[in-house]
């Protein structure tokens, strides 16, 4: 049995998320201690415990430990089920970090699935809804996995109540994919996301990004969300390159004026675009799972934050394949997958 240190490196969710992926896919039975170690609040919260229910009912696993606040967990999975799942996280607690777990056993499954996740679509410090369909999924498509994912509503923090359909087509390999440039710039635009709050949030969030990106009224847009339960906002900038869609996302809350919102956003994008890296800090981490599991492949990222480093350890500890780093004196770092 594998034993993961839950503390190490980042020491937060995703090192309990892709073991539990990793696990499945590679029929290997681990044991975590001191999950989430180093967050506020430690142990299993209500999406993690969505995470891991999840990714029992879908390989048919043997758990001890998967209660709230559990900080030890053991997972023996099964043989992986495609077929019709819901996922209901009962907070707003976010539904892509829910997915990302059991998507890529699902697409290594013999049959197609369909799932359905409720709980926070747009939840700060997880990739939103738009950020898996705009930039996560078109790689996965690349590496020949057909995933369409749907929002029929929308779910903000706190107040959740997001729903979303996900379609996965079963595919027997991931193919290899190498993204050295960016390529040519085909589009860029900005969307203001407000929900049951006034349209000139938006407005405001919209001049800033105007202002620090110099960018023309038809790139951006404000979009008035209408069926979701609570208030929320968000600002996205996106980027789409021939090889590779960025998006940097701020987060409205309360208490924090449109402004700063804009701003965090403005500030992600900046930094990226002073780079020439194609892939930014987040897809960093994330795309290191598919293309792990893919067995080969390499990409030039802006940096490896240190969500990526914890990531490039703990992805070594279940599969047989070797993850090298170089960095370039332009900063930006290729990973290798060998
Ligand atoms: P953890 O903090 O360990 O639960 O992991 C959070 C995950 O969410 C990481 O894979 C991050 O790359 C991802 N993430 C956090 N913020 C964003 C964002 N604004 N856009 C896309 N992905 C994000």
């Amino acid at each position: 049995m594998i034993t993961i240190d839950g503390s190490f490196g980042e020491g937060g969710g995703q090192i309990l998320r892709s073991s539990l992926a990793l696990s499945i896919v590679t029929g290997s039975p681990f044991r975590i201690e001191n999950i989430r170690a180093n967050r506020k609040k430690p142990g299993l919260m209500r999406q993690h415990l969505t995470a891991v229910r999840a990714a029992m009912e879908i390989s048919l696993a043997r758990v001890v430990g998967d209660e709230i606040g559990s900080t030890e967990l053991e997972f023996v999975p099964g043989e992986v089920v495609g077929g019709n799942y819901t996922f209901s996280i009962g907070t707003a607690g976010s539904t892509t970090l829910v997915l990302q777990t059991v998507l890529l056993p699902l697409v290594l499954a013999n049959a197609p699935s369909c799932i359905v996740l409720e709980g926070g679509t747009h939840n700060p410090l997880a990739p939103p809804f738009d950020f898996l369909v705009r930039a996560y999924l078109p790689l996965l498509k690349r590496m020949g996995v057909n995933v369409e994912a749907g929002l029929e509503r929308a779910g903000f923090f706190p107040a959740g109540g997001g729903r979303a359909i996900v379609r996965i087509e079963p595919a027997p390999v991931l193919k290899r994919i190498d993204i050295a440039d960016r390529g040519r710039l085909k589009r860029r635009c900005a969307m203001a996301v407000v929900s049951k709050l006034s349209r000139s949030i938006g407005e405001r969030e919209l001049k800033i990004v105007q202002r620090h990106l110099g960018w023309g009224d038809e790139e951006l847009g404000v979009v008035e969300v209408e069926r979701s339960v609570g208030p929320g906002n968000i600002v996205t900038i996106e980027v789409e390159y021939e090889n590779v869609t960025e998006m940097f996302t701020g987060f409205g809350e309360v208490g924090r004026s449109a402004e700063a919102v804009a701003h965090d956003a403005v500030q992600q994008c900046q930094r990226y675009l002073k780079s020439d890296a194609p892939v930014g800090e987040y897809l960093t981490d994330q795309l290191m799972l598919p293309m792990a599991i893919a067995g080969s492949g390499s990409f030039r990222s802006t940096g490896l934050s240190l969500h990526a480093q914890t990531h490039v350890e703990l992805i070594q500890k279940f599969l047989d394949v070797r993850i090298e780093t170089e960095k370039h004196a332009d900063g930006s770092e290729t990973i290798s997958i060998v």
